[in-house]
């Protein structure tokens, strides 16, 4: 699958076993929403004012400490358009989580959350985890959507709200730690329920295997 501009030198996706858990983790919400901004500023801390909209799907990995565990993250990036539905909807299915991303300037994005949501329910694992992002919260002069109106609805879609800056750095970092501690709880549920327990997003399938290595990812 095809990448888009950004340097992926830094993606780490060298064979390596030293981690407890891996998580595989999809970023969604419509196009222009900074999608791509809020991973990049995650995975490799910068930030280009350039869009450019990326094409199918890719991926960064990032490994992170949690209550002394060594997690691998896997974020997935994906494309908003439309025509790329089909391709991204075969992704939702091994997720462990979501970051369902909306860009607090633009309307548009905001009244598209619950379609995602949809899509989330519909396609993924249903333990699945998904937190609301509303992105760009730099633009305090342009912004439309009111911290009041995100709150709102992440409440009606029962999930945690956060607003963030992929510019400017703000609660981007907490956004993941938020979703890796809600997948780990989950997923210490379900072991206990089910020692046998293997969690989905943890072993990619094959078809993902072979999806990362055509990715063009360059490390
Ligand atoms: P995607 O289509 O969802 O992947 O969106 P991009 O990550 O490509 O971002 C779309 C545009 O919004 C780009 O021009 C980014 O530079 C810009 N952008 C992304 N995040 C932010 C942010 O937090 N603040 C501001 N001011 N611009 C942002
Ligand atoms: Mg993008």
């Amino acid at each position: 699958m095809a990448t888009d501009h950004h340097d992926l030198d830094s993606c780490d996706t060298a064979v390596d076993a030293n981690f407890d858990y891996m998580y595989k983790v999809l970023i969604v919400g419509n196009s222009g929403s900074g999608k791509t901004a809020f991973l990049v500023r995650y995975c490799d801390d910068c930030f280009s004012p350039s869009f450019v909209a990326t094409v199918g799907i890719d991926f960064k990995v990032k490994s992170l400490f949690r209550q002394d565990k060594r997690i691998k993250l896997q974020i997935w990036d994906t494309a908003g358009q439309e025509r790329y539905r089909t391709i991204t909807t075969a992704y939702y299915r091994g997720a462990m989580g979501f970051i369902l991303l909306f860009d607090l300037t633009n309307e548009e994005s905001f009244l598209a959350v619950k379609g995602w949501s949809s899509t989330i329910k519909d396609m993924s694992w249903e333990n699945a985890q998904v937190v609301l992002v509303g992105n760009k919260s730099d633009l305090t002069e342009s912004r439309v959507i009111t911290k009041e109106q995100g709150m709102e609805l992440a409440q009606s879609l029962g999930i945690e709200y956060f607003e963030a800056s992929a510019k400017e750095d703000i609660n981007v970092k907490q956004t993941f730690e938020t979703l890796v501690d809600l997948i780990s709880e989950k997923m210490a549920e379900s072991i206990e329920k089910n020692p046998n327990f293997v969690p989905r997003g943890s072993r990619p399938r094959q078809a993902d295997t072979k999806e990362v290595q055509t990715s063009g990812c360059a490390c």
